[in-house]
């Protein structure tokens, strides 16, 4: 029946994994780095393929391969990068946040010093600008790397540059930019465009009919993986921070709290990010201590302790105040009870988050699935359960790389 690959890049490393046609893994393959770039991320795309195994390699009949949202890449005729890359978290758009505001609809995602459009017009100022052809996404590039087309990208990349995912098309405020003829053709997510190049054919002993589709971002492909995938179905990732993302007929954008929606098939991922999390949680507690700690815990019963756990002043979602100092004290002297007022407070805010999604147009919250470092913590799905009000489960999947080879293989529903 042949297999998919899933290819995931995130911030802190490469991972592919193939599924087959029921959709279980049969390999997996991670190549971890920390501040990479393209030629990084070159070597670590040809590292998984390499490392699959032969027999994987020889099924392959699908590949489509996920990015980190807003990290973007400026190329030449040919596909070289004229630069490094500006990665997702990269604020040096910040000058250009009036030009794009004068232009962009009210709360629109583009509105922000790290959008894709902030990074293309501070590049629209550099010396190098006047050799570009490409404005990409990481993903976007690294799909070229196997099937050789430039200008390709999908829609959920697209959101921060612009793209209109109601109508499906460029605005015109885009389309009447300059540099408007470098923005690629967008495809849906999943869209097949063309099969895998000749020369990682004969190098990988890939099939040659082996199709190459569009991708997604990260997070998005963290979504598909968990097995949401009706109204009202959420995820919550509980990693270094905490991010929202639930399942709604209706689109929600504020640019204040930094909300804003994806398009899934007819459908739309609203979702917002807080500072709080497990970052916080990091710094008080060992890896042991938080699990060992987290068992000695009662989750059905309340701790009254009333925190904001935050690594440093300032938050956008749910609430928006760049100054909101962190709240951690009264700090008892017991370390279990001190987790215990983190972890519910913690599960404050995600509720209050639910809360905000839903109070500006998002449909009822039916149910949670979680993810990330701290979505194995029972005693934390039990304190989560009280204040959501609404089943918590753990994803079926959380790495991206197996939503990313879901998309690959035609079997995400939303999008048909
Ligand atoms: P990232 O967002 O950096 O990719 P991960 O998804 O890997 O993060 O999650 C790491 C976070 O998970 C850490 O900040 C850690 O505090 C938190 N974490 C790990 N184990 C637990 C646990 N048992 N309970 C709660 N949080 C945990």
């Amino acid at each position: 029946m042949g297999l998919s690959l899933g290819i995931d890049f995130g911030t802190s490393g490469a991972r592919a994994i193939a599924i087959d046609s029921s959709k279980n893994i049969v390999a997996e393959v991670h190549y971890p780095f920390t501040n990479a770039n393209f030629q990084d991320w070159q070597k670590a795309l040809f590292y998984l393929l390499d490392n699959l195994g032969d027999s994987v390699r020889s099924e392959l009949k699908s590949i489509a391969i996920n990015g980190t949202s807003s990290t973007v890449l400026l190329c030449d005729n040919w596909g070289n990068p004229l630069s490094e890359a500006i990665l997702y978290n990269d604020g040096r758009g910040i000058a250009f946040l009036d030009a794009i505001k004068a232009i962009a609809p009210p709360h629109h995602p583009v509105i922000s010093a790290t959008s894709s459009l902030a990074k293309l017009l501070w590049w629209s100022e550099q010396e190098i600008f006047s050799q570009a052809r490409y404005f990409l996404s990481q993903a976007d590039w690294l799909a070229f790397l196997l099937h050789g087309k430039l200008g390709i990208s999908d829609y959920h990349n697209a959101l921060k540059l612009g793209y209109d995912l109601e109508n499906l098309c460029y605005p015109d405020w885009l389309e009447n930019l300059p540099m408007f003829n470098l923005l690629p053709q967008i495809f849906a997510p999943g869209t097949a465009i063309d099969t895998i190049k000749p020369d990682l054919v004969t190098r990988f002993a890939i099939p040659k009919d082996c199709l190459i589709y569009t991708g997604t971002t990260d997070s998005i492909a963290a979504f598909l993986a968990s097995g949401a995938n009706s109204l009202g179905d959420a995820v919550t990732s509980l990693g270094s921070t905490l991010v929202l993302k639930l399942l709604s007929s209706q689109k929600v954008d504020d640019s204040n709290y930094g909300i804003y929606s994806h398009r899934l098939g007819n459908l739309w991922l609203t979702g917002g990010a807080s500072n709080t999390g497990g970052a916080v949680l990091k710094k008080f507690f060992s890896h042991e201590e938080l699990r060992n700690y987290s068992l000695a815990i009662d989750g059905q019963k309340e701790s009254n302790l009333d925190y904001y756990p935050l690594l440093k002043a300032g938050e956008r979602f749910p609430i928006n105040d760049p100054f909101l100092p962190a709240k951690l004290t009264p700090r008892p002297d017991n370390p279990l009870e001190f987790l215990h007022g983190l972890l519910e407070s913690i599960a404050r805010i995600e509720a209050l988050g639910y809360q905000r999604l839903q109070e500006l147009g998002a449909n009822k919250l039916e149910r949670v699935y979680s993810a990330g470092g701290g979505a194995k913590n029972s005693t934390w799905r039990i304190i989560r359960q009280r204040h959501l009000g609404v089943p918590v489960l753990l994803s079926q999947q959380d790495q991206a790389a197996y939503g990313t080879a879901l998309l690959a293989q035609q079997s995400v529903t939303l999008l048909k």
